[in-house]
């Protein structure tokens, strides 16, 4: 893999860099809950400006679709960014054009300067060739911490470093150097557990397992999905209406292998989504489309933790439950624990899964790796090739 570390400092003085990051991370009300990707980006950004490189990070926050949104815009990313690097980082109103091509030209040395959210530029996803080259105008290097992203062949994670000389940085190839170690003989019995709300994703992901894990654990909005999919009225729960053939599939076909689904047998359920909300344990027969279905209930967290203290390989991706809020947080901090304290190899991935156990305060070094991918870890361990990878080999 061409890595950050194979250019010395000399090749570095001077470059104007482009950084791509995946600083996507969760943010509540303009706040950043959880800098786990900024903080682990560090070592290759000082490394860069120790060596007199001109850095220009980008990276995407949320969904914008390609237009502007305002609540989206990437400021509270520059200024934390700052307070770590202890010199002012410029964040610039936008990715691209001649406005930004001045700033950038005015860089000095070690100097660090943010682009607006990549995503407001339709061609960020598109990959287009005009954006690609609107962005390689402001460059003479490609580096790219963004592991996060590189299931995405977007413009700045995929067609731009075809474009420039590219490289990973140390982030990216340590993610690639530790994950591919951990998948090489994963020891089994092999758990994989998936939750969060990004079901369109996971899903399929969950399918490329079926033959490698041993037990699905299911919890979350992708729960809701299962549920739904096996006649339960989820009406006012998370659900993706969309996916229910999938997960009808998904059930057949686990059992056909003789596998393992772990699906909850409880779940805690409230009337709203809010901190004052009415918690409340219902087994799924006692169901109503009323109800909001915001975490595995306490029956099935007992299973499930059971069952995961029986697996010497467990990778988690995307939480049990509406864990943000403490009435929901039962399910994932069991399986959290659980996993912290268990000796078996342990991968933990997605940016609210990390903001997850950071706030339950587990220790990453109780767990075998904290990756910063959700979708790109689990596509990368399925032994996928990944667009923002390959470009690097
Ligand atoms: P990750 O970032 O770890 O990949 P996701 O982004 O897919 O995870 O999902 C995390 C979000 O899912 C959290 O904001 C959490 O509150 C939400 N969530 C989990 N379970 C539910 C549920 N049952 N209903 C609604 N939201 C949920
Ligand atoms: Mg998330």
């Amino acid at each position: 893999m061409q890595s950050l570390n194979s250019l010395s400092p000399e090749e570095l003085k001077s470059k104007r860099v482009l950084f791509r990051v995946d600083y996507n991370v969760p943010m509540q009300d303009g706040v950043i809950q959880d800098d786990t990707r900024i903080v682990k980006s560090l070592s290759s950004l000082r490394f860069m400006m120790e060596s007199g490189a001109r850095v220009i990070v980008m990276t995407h926050l949320g969904r914008p679709k390609g237009e502007v949104v305002d609540e989206l815009r990437v400021d509270a990313l520059a200024k934390h960014l700052s307070q770590y690097l202890g010199i002012e980082v410029k964040k610039l109103n936008e990715s691209v054009g001649e406005s930004v091509e001045a700033e950038v030209n005015t860089m000095q040395d070690s100097q660090v300067l943010m682009l607006e959210n990549l995503r407001f530029n339709p061609g960020e996803k598109k990959n287009s060739d005009e954006f690609i080259d609107a962005l390689a105008k402001l460059g003479d290097l490609y580096v790219s911490d963004a592991f996060g992203a590189c299931h995405r062949a977007h413009a700045s994670t995929y067609g731009i470093a075809k474009v420039l000389p590219a490289h990973a940085g140390f982030l990216l190839a340590r993610e690639v150097r530790v994950l591919k170690g951990l998948m090489d003989s994963p020891k089994a019995p092999f758990g994989l557990v998936v939750g969060g709300a990004k079901i369109d994703t996971k899903i399929g992901i969950l399918e490329q397992f079926l033959e490698k894990a041993d037990h699905f654990f299911i919890g979350g909005a992708m729960a809701n999905t299962f549920l739904a999919a096996q006649g339960f009225d989820m009406a006012e729960s998370l659900v993706q209406n969309d996916k229910l053939e999938l997960a009808k599939d998904f059930i057949s076909r686990v059992e056909a292998l003789g596998k393992t689904l772990h699906l909850p047998t409880d779940l805690v359920v409230a009337d709203e989504i809010s901190p004052d909300a009415h918690a409340e344990v219902k087994s799924i027969d006692e169901l109503t489309g009323a109800n909001k279905a915001l975490d595995i209930g306490p029956a099935s967290t007992e299973s499930y933790v059971k069952h995961i203290q029986e697996c010497e390989t467990v990778i988690w991706n995307g939480p049990m439950g509406l864990y943000e809020l403490p009435q929901f947080e039962n399910g994932s901090k069991a399986l959290a624990t659980t996993l912290s304290q268990s000796s078996c190899t342990s991968v933990i991935g997605g940016g609210d899964s990390i903001d997850a156990i950071n706030k339950f305060e587990l220790d990453h070094d109780s767990f075998s790796h904290i990756s910063t991918g959700g979708g790109a870890m689990l596509e990368f361990l399925e032994g996928k090739n990944l667009p923002g990878i390959e470009v690097f080999q």
